[in-house]
């Protein structure tokens, strides 16, 4: 699979150029560890180009357009991303490993986004304020200008479709760091943008690793607002540079997220999603329900059954749509190996076994389900990135959302019962930014607000709520007597 474009260049005001340094880094497909594409080394000449092509567009046509304007952009966008699924799909999942079917659902998100955001972006306004006689008072939401976003491979799609859709439907310029391990999608999708006519500089990408395009993008100090979805490791320091500049940061960090699962809850209609939340994606998923809690009279009765369903997952090279495809990369395998060996053999209460004949070169790991397990284990707090889930028996409610809530992170968290009230209290006690009754994920639910609590981050995306976000509130006072 190759793209329709050179994906050895930067896409910066509007067309394709070579980055500053000339270098570039393989493009490996995780399927099989060969290199197919090379991408650019972006660096902080690059970035400054890139800041400098939209801080112009902000000034010029872009800065011009009205927000009907801007929604009917976002909206011939949506329809390019549609006319274009099966290339980007199969892009994505040669690039990222992640199954078709997956990789179909995140174009069908990406479109679903530049709709939403098409639709949303005249319908931001802002409030007439009651104040002392005399005056007229009322508020404005105006972009914040340059945008930055850097965004991680697992679900590059879904994830430019969220920051990038909601920055342009409110007026601001983007630019744009993909992860190295994930930039053809995010090439592709400027390309489309640009076909849409979105105005040069309105959006700009700047490949590169995130110890030089990265760094220089949060450093920047005419980026007016960051956005940044990975690792709580480079969260902090994305915020650390944001501080520096004083400039606000969203952060989205992943989690631990708990799926909890009562005695009254009805098991045929959880097991498939107790499952899907821990192995979409091959668990490289932020929002993955890693901790199923399940009370204790029905622990074996659910260990049997989960076991059966992880045991029969299939595995396979993206394209031949498998259950799972391979991890991204030969070094997210290696942590996930890394947390798998701190299990000992009697925690493994199930695992699917990896086929043989796939390609020697591909970062396959066999789905996996831990048992047996203390909540204060290292494997039951951190989060592991990879398909593997822990199984932890509970008590009562209390012991339930104490559990839950004992990590760090509250990014999600799903309860399974029949009992309405209890549905209504824990939807209350729980930390989490998104809680689910009775299902997980809201099939993705581009209309949901959605961001963490603690280590998983702070800020909204999607929904209107990334709306608010996108735009800094003016507050204008007229005198007239
Ligand atoms: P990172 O958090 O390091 O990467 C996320 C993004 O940040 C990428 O675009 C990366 O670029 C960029 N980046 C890296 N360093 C910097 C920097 N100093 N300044 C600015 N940007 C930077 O995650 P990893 O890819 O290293 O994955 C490690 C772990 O992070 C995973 O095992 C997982 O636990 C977690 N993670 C969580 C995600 C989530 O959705 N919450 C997504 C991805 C990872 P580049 O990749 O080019 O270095």
């Amino acid at each position: 699979m190759q793209p329709w474009f050179d994906p050895s260049l930067l896409f910066i005001n509007g067309t394709w150029r070579a980055c500053a340094s000339g270098e570039t880094l393989p493009v490996i497909n995780p399927s099989t560890g060969e290199e197919f594409a090379r991408i650019a080394r972006g660096g902080g000449a690059d970035v400054d180009a890139a800041v400098e092509a939209a801080s112009a567009a902000l000034a010029g046509p872009w800065g011009a357009l009205t927000a009907a304007e801007r929604g009917r952009i976002l909206l011939r966008l949506s329809h390019l991303v549609l006319d274009h699924a099966e290339a980007l799909a199969e892009m994505e999942a040669t690039d990222v490993g992640k199954p078709l079917t997956q990789a179909k659902a995140d174009v069908i998100a990406l479109a679903r986004y530049c709709e939403f955001y098409g639709g949303a972006a005249d319908k931001l306004t802002g409030q007439t304020i009651p104040f002392q006689q005399g005056y007229t008072v009322y508020t404005l939401r105006e972009p914040h200008g340059v945008t930055g976003h850097i965004i991680p491979w697992n679900y590059p799609m879904q994830i430019i479709g969220r920051s990038i859709g909601a920055a342009l439907a409110t007026g601001n310029a983007c630019v744009l760091k993909p992860a190295e391990d994930a930039c053809l999608t995010a090439l592709a999708f400027a390309d489309l943008a640009h076909q849409a006519g979105l105005p040069a500089g309105a959006l700009n990408v700047v490949p590169g690793l995130g110890t030089e395009a990265g760094a220089a993008l949060t450093a920047h100090p005419d980026v007016r607002h960051l956005s940044f979805t990975g690792s709580v490791a480079t969260g902090k320091r994305v915020q650390i540079a944001a501080a520096e500049n004083i400039v606000p940061v969203t952060l989205e960090l992943g989690g631990k997220s708990p799926q909890i699962v009562f005695a009254d809850a009805d098991l045929d209609k959880a097991l498939p999603f107790l499952v899907n939340a821990g192995i979409q994606n091959a668990g490289q998923t932020c929002s993955a329900g890693s901790r199923i809690l399940v009370q204790r009279e029905i622990h074996d009765q659910l260990a049997a059954r989960l076991s059966a369903e992880i045991s029969a997952l299939t595995i396979a090279p993206a394209m031949e749509d498998a259950r799972l495809g391979p991890l991204v990369s030969a070094r997210q395998k290696a942590i996930v190996e890394g947390f798998l060996a701190q299990a000992t053999p009697d925690q493994i209460l199930a695992q699917a076994s990896v086929p043989e004949g796939l390609p020697e070169g591909g970062n396959y790991v066999a789905p996996t389900l831990i048992g047996n397990i203390a909540p204060d284990h290292p494997l039951a707090q951190n989060e592991i990135f990879g398909p593997v889930q822990v199984l932890i028996p509970f008590d009562d409610e209390d012991d339930a959302v104490q559990i839950a809530n004992g990590t760090k992170y509250g990014l999600v968290a799903s309860v399974w019962s029949a009992d309405g009230g209890r549905q209504m209290r824990l939807a209350k006690r729980l930390h989490a930014g998104q809680v689910f009754l009775n299902n997980y994920g809201a099939a993705g639910g581009v209309e949901l607000p959605f961001g963490g609590v603690g280590h998983s981050g702070h800020g909204r995306e999607k929904g209107f709520e990334a709306m608010y976000a996108f735009t800094t509130l003016k507050t204008v006072a007229a005198h007239h007597g």
